[in-house]
């Protein structure tokens, strides 16, 4: 994969390499240009210097002087810093302004003497070996020396060859100094337009540097950085447009962002504190979220059951099945379950429906579970309740009813039977009447309760519970059973005089009843030391028959008996103790038993109290 470079690196070498090419092309063609220049001048310098000499050598070589020839050549060659040759047509060197002409070879073969000979101006640009420098030679042909002085029988006009030559060693300096100034101009040139470039390419590059060090921030949800202030200084127009545009979108993205996350940590703070149980569940059955009544109902952890298979979660056969069939079937289940648990059983009335995503399509199935174990108890107590009350009152209502009938069958006109059975009458009206008296109690001290219209106030123990004892001491009489109250003086309870004594009442009138000849009834009241500070427990005590342990859990409930004989025998309505507890939750007290059966029992009623003084 190529690893993208950086703008900067995008500009700056190719501009540089750009002004390079561009600078070694123009100097290189101007180098070239003025070097062909100087030689074309060397040239035509050489052609007219050989013209104007061409007269005078005519003219030694018309009077065949030789020497004089020579002579010429020297002088003039030195004079005018130009080599001159003259040859005749065969290449024989005649006369040489800087060599003896009898060492130098035939120079027929040269390029500008064979250009000369074929009577046009040889030029040549090369090494000389008899010089050994650059050379440039220029030859032109001699003609009309009178009556073919050199050469009797030639056929050719051209008599001589008049050759002017240079050394090119000056012109190749010149040269070199105009190329090395030119190499260091275009240095100095290539520096400051890599300077310029450089310093261009970086007031592009850096602005954008800057917008993407801004933008990284903004994927990093970092909104609050404004580029605009940033690149305003030196950036061009479309950049800071560019800047201006990413500052908006920041804004309208952050102002997004947080009306996302206002809006999710409502719905997660609803999702939360819904009392109903709420699991989402994608179409793979894992759980998308729970909220944390389901996390507490199915003893998870709320945190980790995201992405868990739901079976993991919901360990109860009936939901995974609705689970299971909304999804397939896509349709909505509704049911009630049985949530099977060691603290006892929970009605849950479930709703699986399907979960869509914003596009409509199946995202999963949202189980909402609805806790209804309280009301389905609720439902039974009350459905008992009624059964219970039915058949309470239907007891003594059919005794009565079939005494009158026998009583009116001709009963009536034996007096004895007839006094029995009214008697039996009566007694079963004062039972039907306890009954009602006893249900119209309990439902006013549960209204009163639930008002919250029954006053307490702080007051002394004694009296109230000497008050009880007075109602039940002639039954306890009566039954042989001695009674006697254990209470100190300064003994203070926050109570409801009346409804206080009625609860003694109920717990002295069961312990008498359920006692045996020559047992020994008490009322103890203990105050409260260190952590029981602040309270008082009033003891009912009773030497009696007792209460078998299985009955102990229930018999705070209404109608509930552990001895019906016994309790239908002395008329009790069996809710005595029901009204007892109801009287220890309206004081915001607790009722108590213990009990050992055949040995006796202890109920003991809790609630807020001190000594006096
Ligand atoms: P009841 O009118 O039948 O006495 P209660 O609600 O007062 O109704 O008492 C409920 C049941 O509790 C009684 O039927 C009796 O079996 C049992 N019980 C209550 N107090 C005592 C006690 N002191 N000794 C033994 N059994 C008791």
């Amino acid at each position: 994969m190529i690893t993208p470079k950086k703008l900067i690196w995008h500009i700056f070498p190719a501009n540089v390499l750009t002004i390079f090419l561009v600078i070694i092309t123009v100097s290189w063609y101007g180098v070239v240009s003025l070097q062909e220049f100087y030689l074309q001048d060397t040239e035509a310098d050489l052609e007219s210097r050989a013209h104007l000499i061409s007269s005078k050598v005519k003219e030694y070589l018309r009077d065949q002087k030789s020497g004089d020839l020579k002579e010429y050549c020297i002088q003039a060659g030195r004079s005018s810093g130009t080599r001159i040759t003259i040859i005749d047509p065969q290449g024989k060197v005649l006369a040489d302004s800087n060599e003896d002409p009898q060492t130098m070879e035939n120079h027929s073969q040269r390029v500008e003497i064979a250009g000369a000979l074929a009577g046009q101006v040889g030029i040549s640009r090369r090494f000389s070996k008899t010089l050994q420098e650059n050379m440039i030679y220029v030859a032109i042909p001699l003609t009309n020396i009178s009556a073919n002085v050199l050469q009797e029988n030639s056929e050719k006009p051209i008599d001589a060859i008049l050759r002017t030559s240079v050394s090119v060693a000056a012109l190749d300096t010149t040269l070199r100094r105009i190329k090395t100034r030119i190499i260091l101009g275009s240095l100095a040139v290539l520096l400051l337009a890599g300077a310029v470039t450089l310093l261009i390419s970086r007031n592009i590059s850096r602005p954008l540097e800057q917008m993407t060090r801004s933008a990284e921030r903004f994927a990093g949800g970092d909104f609050s950085l404004r580029m605009l202030p940033v690149v305003k200084k030196t950036a061009s127009l479309e950049v800071t447009t560019l800047a201006a545009s990413m500052d908006r979108m920041a804004e309208l993205l952050d102002e997004k962002i947080e009306a996302i996350v206002t809006q999710r940590n409502q719905l997660e703070t609803v999702f939360s504190s819904m009392v109903e149980a709420v699991i989402a569940i994608d179409t793979e059955e894992r759980v998308i979220s729970i909220n944390d009544a389901a996390a507490e109902l199915f003893g998870v952890d709320k945190k980790a059951a995201p992405g868990k298979i739901v079976q993991q979660i919901v360990r109860n056969v009936q939901l995974q099945q609705h689970i299971s069939q909304t999804l397939a079937a896509r349709e909505s289940v509704v049911d009630e379950i049985v949530l099977r648990s060691e603290n006892g059983d929970k009605f849950l009335q479930t709703n699986v429906v399907i979960l869509g995503n914003g596009a409509g399509e199946n995202a999963g199935v949202l189980v909402v579970m609805n806790d209804v174990t309280k009301i389905r108890r609720l439902e039974n107590v009350r459905r008992d309740f009624v059964a219970n009350v039915s058949h309470e009152l239907r007891t003594p209502i059919t005794s009565i009813r079939g005494y009158v009938e026998t009583l009116l069958d001709g009963a009536l006109d034996i007096r004895e039977d007839a006094v029995g059975f009214l008697e039996i009458i009566l007694h079963q009206s004062e039972r039907l009447a306890t009954i009602i008296d006893d249900l119209l109690a309990l439902s006013k001290i549960e209204d009163e309760a639930k008002r919250g219209a029954i006053p307490l106030a702080f007051g002394p123990l004694r009296p109230v519970l000497e008050a009880a004892a007075q109602t039940c001491r002639l039954q306890a009489d009566q039954a042989g059973i001695a009674l006697a109250i254990d209470c100190p003086e300064q003994a203070m309870a926050e109570m409801n005089a009346t409804l206080l004594e009625q609860a003694v009442v109920n717990l002295l009138v069961n312990a008498v009843t359920y006692s045996r000849q020559g047992g020994e009834v008490t009322v103890e009241v203990v105050v409260g030391q260190a952590e029981q500070a602040g309270k008082v427990r009033i003891v009912v005590r009773d030497n009696g028959i007792g209460i078998a342990k299985e009955h102990l859990p229930r018999l705070f409930e209404r109608f509930y008996r552990s001895d019906k004989a016994r309790s239908r025998a002395h008329g009790g309505s069996g809710l005595g103790l029901a009204i007892v507890k109801h009287i220890a939750e309206a004081h915001d007290g607790t009722v108590e038993v213990k009990s050992v059966e055949g040995k006796g029992s202890e109920f003991a009623l809790v609630m807020r109290g001190e000594l006096a003084g």
